[in-house]
């Protein structure tokens, strides 16, 4: 099978959160079952270009479509860790892609808009046709309106859409200036509920909304949020559109990349170790003490590692430093915001906290470091608003540190709670809790700490148990398969 991703995001060169993760993960995967994988994406000055093997222009007189004039771009072709990547440069003076970050501008629409444009063109200049087009969240959603409306009246009638929603709370929601920008222009067959209007805000444009409406089939990062999105205000407003298009929607949990997340294998730690040689990854705990400045004492770290974003529980990461701390534990955090007001407020803790041998809070990106926490700390918070997939916990799992998370989304789907879950023992692997507050949040780590401290022996098993656990791409590699496989036949 012949499969295009089109994404904003591929990790490790241009990653922000999960999705670069899936967008890698899943291409990979999929080359290994024997499928041919292109992924095309926005070429960002930003991207980590010591990550791309051999980037040369392949494409340089690609002209593409932009309100009634067309826009010149150069596409250039480079290997990202053996998958074959393509990336859209628009020599435009408005510098889409040249802007230091990823996202947060005002036109982040615009930029999108444009990209979706760009990448059908390009397969269809270059003569691309794949049997599946996959894309992902609101910034590539125009990609399946673009090509039932405009791509498929030139004949490219072939490819079929697989759409994937990460984050709802994203939708790009926009005003009818990107008709016109993207060439779709008649404002009143899009502004339509059937189609792209905007489920409240009659008078706007939702693109993920489209993206549903137009793609062959629509998946979720889990099964338990793809109920969630259809049954519970994690909609985001969205839940009425799913439910007319619940045939073709369903939910698939995301797989982790275990060539890179794998405590056998890990470049980035100082001490490899297995389910077998447990003892080992103390000296990445005292490795990461080291690079934190905390003290050497029998403690156990408890971490976090994740975008600072309301959606992730801003308040209940601040609470569970403080509790972490006056409970006999040390507390690592890695994380940054786009948002200036949330990452001062990060900032004024860590200066707060700043003498606490105890505590280490680096605002930040920074993948080298986050492979060291997974490896060296005991245990992660995750205490998520909603979380559709959340790749942090299954992350440290594979390392042996044990989740606490929020019983939502792919949380719920993933972490067993040692003392509650309807599970065999040897099943469990974390602790859970279901209400957003800090009493919610005091009932799983008390008892986590209550383990390590306590009964360490059983500690260690829960580790192993955690180790064991397969969430590897092996498994929604076969789930994507089947429903590429599905929406061909169709
Ligand atoms: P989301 O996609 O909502 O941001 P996920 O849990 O699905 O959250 O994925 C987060 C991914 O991003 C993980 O691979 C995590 O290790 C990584 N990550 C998040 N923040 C940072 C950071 N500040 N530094 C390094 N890696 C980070």
């Amino acid at each position: 099978m012949f499969i295009t991703m089109i994404a904003s995001e591929c990790a490790p060169v241009a990653k922000v959160g999960g999705l670069g993760d899936v967008v890698f993960g899943l291409s990979r995967e999929l080359e290994i079952r024997g499928n041919d994988v292109e992924i095309i994406l926005p070429k960002y000055d930003c991207m980590r270009y010591d990550h791309i093997y051999g980037l040369q222009e392949t494409y340089s007189d690609l002209w593409v479509p932009w309100f009634d004039d067309m826009v010149h771009c150069s596409v250039f072709f480079g290997f990202v860790h053996g998958r074959k990547c393509f990336f859209i440069d628009p020599h435009l003076p408005q510098q889409y892609f040249n802007r230091g970050i990823y996202y947060g501008h005002k036109d982040d629409d615009e930029r999108f808009g444009f990209f979706c444009r760009a990448a059908l063109e390009f397969m269809w200049k270059s003569g691309k046709n794949p049997d599946i087009i996959h894309c992902h969240d609101w910034q590539t959603a125009l990609i399946p309106v673009l090509l039932y409306e405009i791509y498929q009246n030139m004949g490219m009638t072939h490819p079929r859409v697989c759409y994937t929603l990460h984050n709802l709370k994203h939708q790009g929601v926009t005003g009818g200036h990107i008709l016109s920008e993207t060439g779709l222009n008649r404002p009143e067959y899009y502004l339509h509920y059937d189609r792209l209007q905007d489920n409240f805000n009659l008078h706007a444009l939702n693109l993920m909304k489209g993206g549903i409406v137009y793609s062959n089939f629509v998946t979720t990062v889990s099964p338990k949020h793809a109920w969630e999105t259809r049954h519970t205000e994690q909609d985001f407003g969205l839940g009425h559109t799913l439910e007319i298009h619940h045939q073709k929607f369903g939910g698939i949990l995301n797989g982790i990349d275990y060539d890179v997340w794998n405590p056998e294998t890990d470049p980035h730690i100082p001490q490899k170790f297995d389910i077998n040689h447990l003892d080992k990854k103390y000296d990445n705990k005292k490795v990461l003490r080291n690079h934190c400045l905390l003290r050497e004492e029998f403690k156990p770290i408890i971490s976090y590692i994740g975008r600072l974003d309301h959606q992730k529980g801003v308040h209940l990461i601040k609470h569970a430093i403080f509790y972490a701390l006056a409970h006999g534990c040390q507390f690592v955090l890695l994380g940054s915001s786009p948002d200036s007001e949330l990452n001062d407020y990060f900032w004024n803790l860590k200066n707060h906290l700043n003498n606490n041998e105890d505590c280490h809070l680096e605002i930040g990106y920074n993948e080298e470091l986050a492979h060291l926490i997974y490896a060296g700390s005991d245990m992660m918070i995750v205490p998520s608003l909603f979380e559709p997939c959340g790749l942090t916990q299954m992350i440290a799992m594979k390392y042996g540190t044990i989740p606490i998370v929020r019983d939502v989304g792919g949380l719920s789907d993933t972490v067993f709670d040692a003392d509650h879950a309807h599970k065999p023992y040897e099943e469990r692997n974390g602790y859970v809790f279901s209400d957003f507050n800090d009493q919610g949040l005091e009932s799983a780590m008390y008892r986590a700490i209550g383990l390590y401290y306590s009964y360490p022996k059983f500690f260690r098993e829960l580790m192993t148990n955690a180790m064991r656990c397969d969430y590897s791409w092996n498994l929604p590699g076969q789930h994507y398969l089947n429903v590429y496989e599905h929406i061909i036949e169709k």
